[in-house]
Formats: C-alpha cells, sequence, structure tokens
C-alpha cells in the first residue's frame, strides 16, 4: 500500500476552471473554499483556465469567468494561466511515462471495453499487444493508457474522510492521451499543478474520484503530492449538479451571493448587511474561515 501527503512548506493554492460556461454558483463554491483558505494560512492562490479540451469550450467564457471572480473581489498572484499554452510539459511527461514503459496505445474502443467489461474498469486488452508508441504521427488512432498496479491509495481528504482507492480493480490501466490527441484531464492537471508548485487542492466533490490517479500520476513522475480538500457539490433539488450543464444560472457579484457561498460552506459570516463592501466580507471571511466547518457531504441542495 503506497501512503500519500506530505506535509508542505509554503501553501499554494489555486482555482482551475474550465471555460465551458459562466461563473455559477457551484464554480463560485469552489472559488471560494480554495481562495479562503488560501488566503486564512497567509497562502498564494493561483487562477488557471484548463482549456485543453477545445471540443467543450465556450467561446470567451474564460473572460466572462475573470470578470465575474474580479467583480466578486477575488485577487490572485501570478499571471493567469492557461492550459492550451502547456502542451509541451504534458508531452515530457508523457515521454517520461513511456520511456520508463508504464504506458502503451490502446486501440479498444468505448463499445469494445463495454462488452468485455461490465463494471467499465478496463480489462488491459492492449497492455501486452505491443502497438507501437508513435505520437507525433496524427494518422494513428489510438489512445495511451498507463499502466496501474493492484495497490491501494490512501489519502486523507481535509474535508471528507480517508479514501482509498485500489486503481487496478475499480479503474484499471487509465488513459493519459485520448484518441482525439488531446490529453487527458487527469495528466495535465498533475502536471500543471506540479509546475505551479501547488502544495493544497480545494475543489469540488465530483473530482474525489479521480483524487487517487492523479495521486498515482505524481508518484510515477517523481512529484511532491499536493494535500487534498473536496467541498460539498451544489445541486438542485432534483439532485442535477449546479454545472453549466445544467444551466446554472451565471452568479452575480452581490454580497448576498457571497454570504450565501459561505454559509453554504458551513462558515458562520452573518449577514449580509453586515458588510459594507465586498474586500469587508473577504477580509472577515478569511479570518475566520474553518475548514473544518464545511460540511462532509457529498452535496447539499441549492436553490440557485
Ligand atoms: N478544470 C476542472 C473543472 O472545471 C477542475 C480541475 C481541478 O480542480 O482539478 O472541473
Amino acid at each position: 500500500m503506497k501512503k500519500a501527503n506530505l506535509k508542505p512548506k509554503h501553501y499554494r493554492g489555486r482555482f482551475a476552471p474550465s471555460p465551458s460556461g459562466e461563473l455559477h454558483f457551484g464554480s463560485l463554491l469552489a472559488a471560494m473554499a480554495s481562495y479562503a483558505d488560501a488566503r486564512s494560512q497567509d497562502g498564494q492562490w493561483l487562477l488557471r483556465i484548463d482549456d485543453i479540451d477545445q471540443a467543450r469550450i465556450i467561446k470567451d467564457s474564460d473572460k466572462h469567468i475573470i470578470e465575474s471572480l474580479e467583480q466578486c473581489g477575488f485577487q490572485w498572484d501570478e499571471k493567469i494561466s492557461y492550459q492550451s499554452d502547456s502542451i509541451e510539459n504534458y508531452n515530457k511527461a508523457l515521454e517520461q511515462l513511456i520511456k520508463i514503459d508504464l504506458s502503451y496505445p490502446c486501440s479498444c474502443s468505448r463499445a469494445q471495453i463495454k462488452m468485455l467489461s461490465e463494471n467499465g474498469v478496463y480489462p488491459g486488452t492492449c497492455r501486452d499487444r505491443g502497438i507501437e508508441h508513435n505520437i507525433d504521427n496524427s494518422a494513428t488512432n489510438y489512445a495511451i493508457r498507463i499502466k496501474v498496479p493492484s495497490e491501494t491509495i490512501i489519502f486523507k481528504d481535509k474535508i471528507q474522510h480517508l479514501c482509498r482507492q485500489n486503481l487496478a480493480q475499480e479503474v484499471g490501466d487509465f488513459i493519459i492521451f485520448r484518441r482525439d490527441k488531446v490529453f487527458s484531464y487527469q495528466l495535465s492537471v498533475v502536471v500543471d499543478d506540479y509546475l505551479s508548485q501547488i502544495t493544497h487542492i480545494v475543489r469540488g466533490f465530483d473530482l474525489i474520484d479521480s483524487t487517487a490517479r492523479q495521486i498515482y500520476i505524481q508518484q510515477q513522475l517523481g512529484y511532491p503530492l499536493p494535500l487534498y480538500a473536496h467541498i460539498p457539490l451544489a445541486v438542485t433539488d432534483k439532485q442535477i449538479k449546479l454545472s453549466k450543464l445544467s444551466q446554472a444560472k451565471k452568479i452575480d457579484s452581490e454580497i448576498p451571493t457571497l454570504v450565501l457561498a459561505a454559509q453554504f460552506l458551513g462558515q458562520e459570516v452573518g449577514m449580509d448587511k453586515d458588510y459594507d463592501n465586498i474586500a469587508d466580507f473577504w477580509q472577515h471571511l478569511c479570518q475566520i474561515w474553518d475548514i473544518d466547518k464545511v460540511p462532509k457531504k457529498e452535496k447539499i441542495e441549492t436553490l440557485n
């Protein structure tokens, strides 16, 4: 069994929205939790736009997200980074994984995998087929997977609980470079977080299931492991995640919205009329922020 998590010296957090819609209440929660956690520990907080998956991008939504964050009073350190500027870095990481013989090309289609595996765990069909790596050839029609051993990855989520996942049993060898020539979410976030020296990752519960995969990649590439905290997801009364897909409303930057978000995160911020302006709100929230008060739940209903 491999144990994850190292105690970092300096706090560097981040918010990494995908530009696939407006900033809505659900993404505001992730931004707020990561920001308040960083600032309450005199940490730095970076903003990264996860725009690697061009097919999911909605034109100009990066600008809208940035504008909304500014209006809400968020202040980031350093220049905003874009994943689309980091392709060379992902390439290097992929080459490193190929070099240590941890990855292999896979030509299986989704339908084939479905036929072979009822639970969706990749059965390793292409592991020993010996397909040669040739990522520079745009005509090749395969994905690249990383081999996973039957070991349990354990990490202590700061909000939720002790998490454990056996990747071989629960996921199988997973994709790090997609068939459509896009680096996978799992590989790209790990590389970016490492290069930005991120020490703390505070994000939505929907990503907790990706964490063991990301820790595994970090271990294989020799990266230090950040600490993780997953906040509950804001869902509608029909249990639908508030996301761009469910047409969640764009948030406004009014103090009442910020107060509501902080209350959702379990913080005792009082009433919106207690604050003269947004700066006043942030100063107070960062002073009283207590991550232990964030509800240890997967999701919470909200009217937004
Ligand atoms: N870009 C991802 C998203 O918007 C989040 C990445 C992360 O926090 O690891 O869902």
